[in-house]
């Protein structure tokens, strides 16, 4: 299939190298290994603004880099995930600032953290839950869907060739909204994707229990869409009993929740 894909996508390419765009609307679009490229140009972009994208070095936080992809790296290896051997789940990164209550996947599963998310949850698995939603939104291809959806296939195709406005991709990347139904997949794979782990199934419903608790309703990424918090609490416990999976939190040997939190910068108070 994707082979097919590939081809389909060669024919894009030749059909705009030949002006014969009209072509392009009924052919598939992308493939997996495009969403890679996107992933890479969005990555390039965030690495060029560190002012708005303070990503933290790995040589200066070796511990806390190991924490989150080895986290990552147990979510992964359920066999629900897709494209593991393309995609980039294993290039984690941590953003650090501490008032950002988010984290996000480009297409391609380059994953990003923000220091705040981290802080503000209590245990593994509430983290654990929130990395397997967005692991989803790249492993269902949701990113790359709302790309082409808001960008234009065509747009896409001309800055992987090299030939358009690669910032225009990041833009387009930071200003996605997912639909209410990619929430919900997102969350409901989070729940399938933990039941393959120890790490509690539920994970991802601590986090709006959390936030529907301290009144904040509305926000970036996992806010931003229809479903209220109460709503996406109730449907992630109900596909966890629908699976029948273990709601009870992992027992961390080594490093723990807390020693992760302390190998980051301390948070200003
Ligand atoms: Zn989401």
């Amino acid at each position: 299939m994707r082979k097919i894909q590939f081809v389909l996508f060669s024919l894009v390419i030749s059909m705009l190298a030949f002006g014969c765009s009209d072509a392009v609307d009924q052919l598939t679009g992308l493939t997996p290994e495009n969403d890679v490229e996107m992933g890479k140009s969005v990555v390039a972009q965030i690495a060029q603004d560190p002012t708005n994208y303070p990503v933290l070095s790995e040589e200066d936080y070796p511990e806390a880099y190991a924490y989150i992809q080895k986290m990552t790296d147990a979510i992964v290896a359920s066999d629900d995930v897709k494209y593991k051997d393309i995609f980039h789940y294993d290039e984690v990164k941590i953003i650090h600032n501490d008032e950002v209550l988010n984290a996000f996947a480009t297409p391609g599963g380059f994953i990003y953290v923000y220091t705040g998310l981290i802080h503000y949850l209590d245990n593994a698995d509430d983290l654990a839950g929130v990395m397997g939603h967005e692991i989803a939104h790249a492993s269902e291809r949701h990113s790359s869907d709302q790309m082409k959806e808001n960008l234009g296939l065509q747009i896409i195709v001309q800055i992987l060739l090299g030939e358009g406005n690669v910032a225009q991709l990041a833009s387009g990347f930071f200003a996605l909204k997912f639909s209410r139904e990619d929430e919900a997949e997102s969350d409901e794979h989070s729940v399938i994707y933990l039941n393959d782990t120890e790490y509690a199934c539920n994970g991802a419903a601590t986090f709006f229990e959390k936030l529907s608790a301290s009144g904040q309703s509305s926000g970036p990424e996992f806010l931003s869409t229809h479903p209220s918090p109460t709503n996406r609490v109730q449907d992630i416990n109900a596909k966890a009993d629908e699976l029948g999976c273990d709601k009870s939190g992992i027992s961390e040997t080594g490093i723990s929740y807390d020693d992760f939190k302390d190998s980051l910068p301390t948070p200003a108070q």
